[in-house]
């Protein structure tokens, strides 16, 4: 029993996890106080059950899938050729949060030609169409993935984990990390606060509203935690900034916005 909960641990992880980080924001901002929220709702309408029921069932198959992955490569002879280390020592300890910030960067990277790739209209309608079937996304869609792009998601586990020299404590904080910014992305409602426009944060992070506007539009906005693939290769939708400033304003007012400058 003991040996077959350790076997299925990515599994259970993956599932423990979406539910918690997914479920809570959802009962937060869909169940429990939607109204206090309605400032910050991105699109005007609500997404409805058969939404929410999709995209749960898609993300459960998605952390089963991802759950594999790992197991594949931390379970067989293959994590030998890895580049996790145990020894906590072998690498100074700053390593752990840079670490977790590098593999972030090269994630956005992977996701970014990825996501640019399964675009492609010859691709589009077998992997990606499923994560598209959430225009209105709410934290349910954070792993609504067809089955072949919930593989070709977890690719970055190995991709990660032969690259970089990796502490489990900061392979699980680059996953936690990685799954609450995705959840932000999905969340359907802009939260962040309003002195973040004019800082170097906002030119370079994404916000809900830039993944948002990516579900709305289907094109453009392709990046996963940083602006900047899609400021370098010209694919940022056109609106993103003005979508943004309208909702801040609506949320803090015109003249709250100005003075923040
Ligand atoms: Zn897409
Ligand atoms: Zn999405």
């Amino acid at each position: 029993m003991e040996q077959t909960l350790q076997f299925l641990a990515p599994i259970l992880t993956n599932i423990t996890r979406y539910f918690i980080f997914a479920g809570i924001p959802f009962l937060i901002f869909y169940v429990l106080f939607p109204n206090y929220f309605s400032l910050n709702k991105i699109q005007d309408r609500w997404a409805k059950n058969k939404d929410f029921i999709r995209e749960i069932l898609h993300s459960m198959q998605t952390s089963v899938v991802i759950g594999l992955v790992v197991m594949a490569f931390v379970f067989t002879p293959l994590k030998y050729y890895s580049n996790i280390y145990t020894d906590i020592s072998a690498y100074p300890t700053w390593w752990i949060p840079l670490s977790i910030a590098v593999a972030l960067i090269v994630h956005d990277t992977y996701f970014y030609w990825m996501h640019r790739t399964v675009h492609h209209p010859k691709l589009y309608k077998t992997i990606h169409l499923m994560h598209h079937k959430s225009v209105n996304p709410s934290p349910w869609a954070s792993y609504s993935f067809h089955f072949f792009e919930a593989v070709i998601e977890a690719l970055i586990f190995p991709i990660i984990i032969f690259t970089l020299p990796m502490h489990p404590i900061a392979l699980a904080g680059f996953g936690l990390s990685s799954f609450i910014i995705n959840v932000y992305g999905h969340l359907g409602f802009e939260i962040t606060p309003k002195w973040f426009r004019h800082t170097v944060f906002f030119e370079v992070f994404n916000t809900s509203v830039h993944h948002n506007l990516h579900h709305k539009k289907f094109i453009g906005n392709y990046g996963l935690y940083f602006r900047v693939w899609d400021r370098v290769m010209g694919t940022e939708h056109p609106d993103y900034v003005k979508e943004y400033d309208l909702i801040q304003e609506k949320r803090f007012g015109k003249k709250q916005i100005a003075l923040a400058k």
